[in-house]
């Protein structure tokens, strides 16, 4: 039986300091993000979603109604994508000259696509994630609940996720998520993955 694996996270723990301190990467790649992982293993073995894909097993859970195997499979594909969403101070890039004109087609500015970002993650009530996703060739921002997912969906293709769930800042920054929100958008958001993506 084939088991569905933890990705390897892109950078070293302590590589997001101090916005995404090694602790937090600790407790939330290594339990949180790692805990789905083994979750998801237990809920499919010996059922249809065994040996199914991640990207199927999201879908075909979504389909059946089976919420405790859809939350576990999309938060584990959630989190792969927040963490190749973000980068180490300096390292993440630019937007590609397409990206950035279509950014500047939907917002105005790099900057109020930022903060248009920023304002989805912390606006979101209670848990989930804050998307940059091209719709139909156009950039536009959304925020999930919980484990709510835009991948999959047809026709949209997620650039860049906020995890806004409290265990991605709560050590580090306690009640503060706009502080979090704020670090992570100025200075930690991996343009260069997004701009591939929206090829
Ligand atoms: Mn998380």
């Amino acid at each position: 039986m084939k088991e569905l694996t933890l990705a390897p996270l892109p950078y070293a723990d302590d590589a997001l300091e101090p916005v995404v301190s090694a602790k937090t990467v600790s407790f939330h790649y290594g339990k949180h993000h790692a805990g789905y992982v083994k979750t998801l293993n237990g809920l499919v073995a010996g059922t249809k979603y065994e040996g199914l894909s991640l990207e199927d097993v999201i879908s075909a859970s979504r389909e059946a109604g089976d919420a405790a195997v859809f939350n576990n499979a999309a938060q584990i594909w959630n989190h792969d994508f927040y963490w190749a969403s973000l980068s180490p101070e300096g390292k993440g890039g630019e937007p590609s000259k397409e990206l950035l004109s279509a950014i500047e087609s939907a917002f105005g500015s790099l900057d109020a696509c930022k903060d248009a970002l920023a304002d989805a993650a912390v606006k979101r009530f209670g848990s989930g994630w804050a998307w940059l996703v091209a719709k139909g060739g156009k950039i536009v921002v959304e925020s999930t609940s919980n484990a709510e997912t835009p991948a999959g969906a047809s026709g949209v293709k997620p650039l860049l996720v906020i995890d806004v769930w409290e265990h991605a800042y709560y050590l580090d920054w306690q009640n503060l998520r706009a502080a979090y929100v704020k670090a992570v958008v100025e200075s930690r958001l991996n343009w260069a993955a997004a701009s591939a993506r929206y090829k």
